[in-house]
């Protein structure tokens, strides 16, 4: 069997999709990116493969996207997770449109995506200097109300209280915020409801600088906070699709566009 092999290496976590030549994915991964970014990567392929019963050899082409992508050497090639993205967010949603909008909050960074008709990128937007509005804040917010962040999102919904309003835009200012706001004998979840609608804000105030068009996918990390999903579809004004798996989409992408680029460097070949 042929199968190709899309590697995203996130800031937070390493990402492995494989797709078969029918384009359906056979298996994925999701782990720690670590301080070993190719050692990491490695292990993870080798432990992916073990896991679906699949052969090194089996493995036709490799494509790495994402913030360390050119730390893995044994790639075939690299895109950028614009691209990856794009391509991954755009299968993914199929079934609930044709997606013309990204949303993506990963561990160090956040973007906004606009699809062509024909799901080219047109336009996009990102944060990536500066921590809150990503991942990474809602990491540090988690720590502060000694919560886990996958706890986030059900701490939101089941909050009784008006969401609070977060003042601070930088990540050290919102956390002593955050503090002062415990101080004061607010609830954790009134505070977590606040910080979803801040960084909501956000996204959309960075949306709004290309456009923003149905369907609206949003993904990455973060996309698993169920209270982050109502609070960015409140202040944007309509639904939001978010996939089963939110993190894997770049990594889907990639392993797309292995396929794509084998079958396009094999055409060369038999020229
Ligand atoms: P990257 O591609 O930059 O490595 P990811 O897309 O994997 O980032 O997203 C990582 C972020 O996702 C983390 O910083 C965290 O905030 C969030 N996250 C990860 N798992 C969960 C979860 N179970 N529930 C809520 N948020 C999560």
């Amino acid at each position: 069997m042929s199968y190709f092999a899309g590697i995203d290496m996130g800031s937070t976590a390493i990402k492995i999709v494989i797709v078969d030549e029918a384009d359906e994915m056979v298996g994925y991964s999701i782990s720690p990116t670590g301080s070993h970014f190719h050692r990491n990567t490695l292990e993870a392929l080798n432990s992916l493969l073990a896991r679906t019963g699949i052969d090194r050899k089996e493995i036709l082409y490799i494509t790495s996207t994402g913030y360390g992508r050119k730390l893995f050497k044994e790639a075939d090639e690299t895109i950028s997770e614009i691209t990856a993205n794009a391509i991954g967010a755009r299968k993914t949603g199929k079934t609930h449109g044709t997606v013309r909008t990204i949303i993506n909050i990963g561990g160090q960074d956040s973007k906004v995506i606009l699809l062509d008709d024909d799901g080219h990128v047109e336009n996009f937007v990102m944060n990536d200097r500066c921590a809150a509005g990503t991942g990474r804040f809602l990491e540090v917010v988690a720590r502060n109300l000694e919560m886990e962040v996958d706890e986030m999102g059900e701490c939101h919904l089941n909050s009784r209280g008006i969401p609070l309003s977060i003042n601070s835009t930088c990540t050290v200012f919102a956390e002593s915020e955050v503090i002062s706001l415990l101080a004061n004998g607010h609830g954790r979840g009134e505070i977590v409801a606040g910080i979803h609608y801040s960084i909501a804000r956000r996204i959309v105030r960075l949306a709004k600088r290309i456009g923003v068009r149905d369907t609206v996918l949003f993904d990455g990390g973060a996309a698993l906070n169920k209270g982050l999903v109502l609070a960015l579809e409140d202040e944007l004004m309509r639904e939001v699709v978010v996939p089963d798996v939110p993190q894997i989409t770049t990594a889907f992408g990639a392993a797309l566009a292995a396929r794509e680029a084998f079958i396009a460097e094999e055409a060369n070949v038999h020229v």
